[in-house]
């Protein structure tokens, strides 16, 4: 006879290990599933999250990890190919073409970002290089930021970061854009502007030194914000059909329930602020919910 798991748990960030640790202690049969690619794996610190502010985010997870071993939750490091739903019964294929069942489905497979098109910015992101305030903001206090926006998109982030520094300049890199109210606005909030394009940005040991223009000057700067693209790092919620918001995360009821019956989405995959501990609290919800759930339909009945 096949094995039912109660519950198979895609993604092992901090949103789906928040799940499994309530589920397990909630003394549930749980599977997890992992690809090892938490979002923030480029940051040397993770900010916010009482009681592991500054914590390394690899440190966080493995942290988490062994605190599960406790429950007994069962770990597939291995990312999942395929999930469906059947009669109450949901399937799932690893990559290795292995198939498991289970009761109920958590996703917590989170987002993935999109870089600018900057020559040199990945040796600097996550260390410098940000595109969350909240997270990185305070580190980047009273430096000389530099925020990124291509046409008008970088407006806002350039305003909002007159809150962490004096000293913000807002790159629109060879777009000409900005109207004679935006130009009127950031002036008005000091907000300096750099229209030219980039060809580089240089930095030691991770830290952004300078902004390279094409024209060949060359402006000092100590940390760069942008605001970029996210997309699902899995395509599992379309493929179980999930309904999505106009900005590509999964869209989910009250508990984190999806508009599938079984199906709960937690943390960057759904909708709501992209924190760790956000994502956490959303796994842990979840987790709750789906116990919940399973209690109801388990329990005899006079
Ligand atoms: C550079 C950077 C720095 C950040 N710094 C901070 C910070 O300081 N403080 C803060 O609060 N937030 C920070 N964030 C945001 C934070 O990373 C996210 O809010 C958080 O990671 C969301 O957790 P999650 O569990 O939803 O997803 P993730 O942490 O992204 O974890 C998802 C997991 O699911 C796995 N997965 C995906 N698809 C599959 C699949 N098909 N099968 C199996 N596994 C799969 C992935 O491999 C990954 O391990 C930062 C983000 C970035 C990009």
């Amino acid at each position: 006879m096949k094995e039912i798991y109660d519950v198979i748990i895609i993604g092992g960030g901090p949103a789906g290990l928040n799940a499994a640790m309530i589920l397990g202690r909630s003394r549930r049969k749980v599977l997890l599933f992992d690809g090892g690619k938490p979002r923030n794996r480029w940051a040397v610190s993770m900010n916010g999250f009482l009681s592991s502010d500054g914590v390394n985010p690899k440190e966080f997870i493995q942290k988490g990890r062994e605190e599960l071993k406790k429950y007994a939750i069962q770990i597939i490091d291995r990312p999942v190919a395929t999930a469906t739903y059947s009669k109450g019964i949901y399937v799932v294929d690893d990559s290795e073409g292995h198939v498991f069942h289970s009761r109920k489905l958590l996703l917590a497979t989170g987002l993935k970002d999109a870089l600018p098109e900057i020559e040199g910015i990945e040796e600097l992101y996550g260390k410098s290089v940000h595109h969350c305030p909240y997270c990185d903001g305070w580190e980047s206090r009273d430096k000389a930021i530099a925020v990124y926006g291509k046409d008008r998109s970088g407006i806002g982030q350039a305003l909002a970061m007159k809150n962490w520094s004096d000293d913000v300049t807002l790159y629109t890199d060879g777009t000409q854009k900005l109207n004679r109210k935006d130009m009127e606005l950031l002036e008005l909030n000091e907000v300096k502007v750099c229209t030219d394009a980039i060809a580089r940005v240089e930095g030691k040991d991770g830290m952004l030194q300078h902004i390279v223009l094409q024209n060949g000057k060359s402006k000092s700067q100590q940390a760069l914000f942008f605001s970029g693209e996210t997309t699902q790092q899995s395509d599992i919620g379309r493929q179980l059909g999930c309904e999505f918001t106009g900005k590509g995360v999964i869209k989910t009821r009250r508990l984190q329930k999806a508009n599938i019956p079984g199906l709960y989405v937690a943390g960057d995959a759904a909708r709501d602020m992209q924190l760790v501990i956000v994502a956490a609290a959303e796994g842990a919800k979840a987790g709750v919910a789906i116990n919940m759930e399973l209690q109801q339909e388990d329990r005899e009945t006079a």
